[in-house]
């Protein structure tokens, strides 16, 4: 079997209810890029990359097709079952812009899962369990109203809520943290995420005012050393999520004693087999994570969904899924979504989601 095309496919994913506010950003519309691999025999695989605008990381749409346009066509031949041989040849022509990459990797992963007639998480080792937690995560809004989206999530079963802050004064942030923890129940897991978008000074003042109750910081400070800087003073406990950039940098993290867990995007880290490394030096070092991804639709969601369902339940903290925030799937009948706080682990071979490509119109490129 050789892989004989490559369709890229864009399409505007419009925020429902939005705009999506976080510190340094707030977004519309995401630009999601979908590619679907065609081998000689006729059988496919899908894979996206969307990142959230272009700032959230050094990563943006048209990035990622001018990086597609480098490494596809270097895929053209090769065995779509030899996923490490084919990242090898992609690396090969394009140093970098794993998240670009990713879609391939994505795509592959899809394609050998309905090769074997297994589902990637079976690829990856096997599912822990058939449905996984999700959590929500509040845009950057006023106490009040962020402590009313707090509650009415907590009441839909989510058991993990991200409250967005940053990108304001901090009195504001420690206003809406315990706001929050006023109006949920104890059960529910808090995280607060700055996206980098705190100082030092402003990560300790609000962890000093938030020291009553149970919290994780999430990206406090904007690089590995910031937080490193004061992670003797915080009171809480630190996950990183923008600076683990790729295996290395969760490397460098963990090396530096920086923080107890991550968050992990699925594209950024360079894909599934990426993330599946990550994983596992995670699970090595009992460091909890989540497997989610900066944004896209069903097809970034199956496969974050696939990946978490093969870590172990003690150490996933939770899949976030940009469905709540999109109408509509590309698959109608098996699209992505959360039930109750929890996303069910597609059942169908490869990523378990089966799209009509017409539904996406012409591709604006093919390889091969
Ligand atoms: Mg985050």
């Amino acid at each position: 079997m050789r892989i004989s095309t490559i369709e890229v496919y864009q399409r505007d994913l419009p925020v429902a209810g939005g705009p999506y506010r976080m510190a340094s950003t707030s977004v519309d519309a995401l630009d999601t890029t979908i590619v679907r691999i065609i081998a000689d025999n006729g059988l496919i695989g899908w894979g996206e990359t969307c990142p959230v605008g272009p700032v959230y990381q050094p990563h943006h749409a048209g990035g990622a097709r001018a990086a597609l346009a480098e490494v596809a066509p270097g895929l053209i031949g090769l065995d779509p079952l030899g996923i490490e041989p084919a990242r090898e040849a992609m690396d090969e022509r394009l140093n970098g812009h794993g998240y670009a990459k990713a879609a391939l990797d994505m795509a592959l992963w899809d394609l050998a899962g309905r090769h074997y007639g297994a589902r990637v998480c079976d690829l990856l080792g096997g599912a822990r369990r058939e449905r996984v937690p999700s959590y929500y995560a509040t845009g950057v809004s006023e106490p009040a109203e962020t402590a009313r989206i707090a509650a009415d999530k907590a009441a839909e079963g989510f058991t993990r809520l991200q409250i967005k802050l940053g990108g304001r004064p901090v009195e504001a942030d420690i206003e809406t943290l315990h706001a929050i923890a006023d109006a949920v129940p104890r059960g529910v897991r808090l995280v607060a995420d700055a996206n980098r978008g705190w100082t030092a000074r402003d990560a300790q003042l609000i962890s000093n005012a938030c020291a009553g109750f149970p919290l994780t910081l999430e990206q406090p400070c904007s690089t590995i050393e910031e937080t490193v800087s004061i992670r003797s003073q915080l009171r809480h406990p630190v996950f990183l999520d923008e600076s683990a950039e790729d295996l290395p940098a969760v490397l460098r993290a963990i090396t530096a004693n920086a923080c107890e867990g991550f968050g992990l995007k699925l594209t950024r880290v360079g894909g599934i087999g990426a993330l599946r490394a990550i994983r596992d030096v995670c699970a090595a070092r009992s460091l909890p994570h989540t497997c989610d991804d900066a944004w896209g639709g069903d097809i970034v969601a199956a496969a974050c969904v696939h990946v978490a369902a093969t870590v172990s339940p003690a150490l996933l903290d939770g899949v976030w899924i940009a469905a709540p925030w999109i109408d509509g799937h590309y698959d109608a009948e098996r699209g992505i979504a959360i039930r109750d706080g929890f996303i069910d682990v597609p059942t169908g071979a490869g990523l378990g989601i089966e799209i009509d490509p017409a539904i996406f119109g012409e591709p604006i490129a093919v390889y091969g």
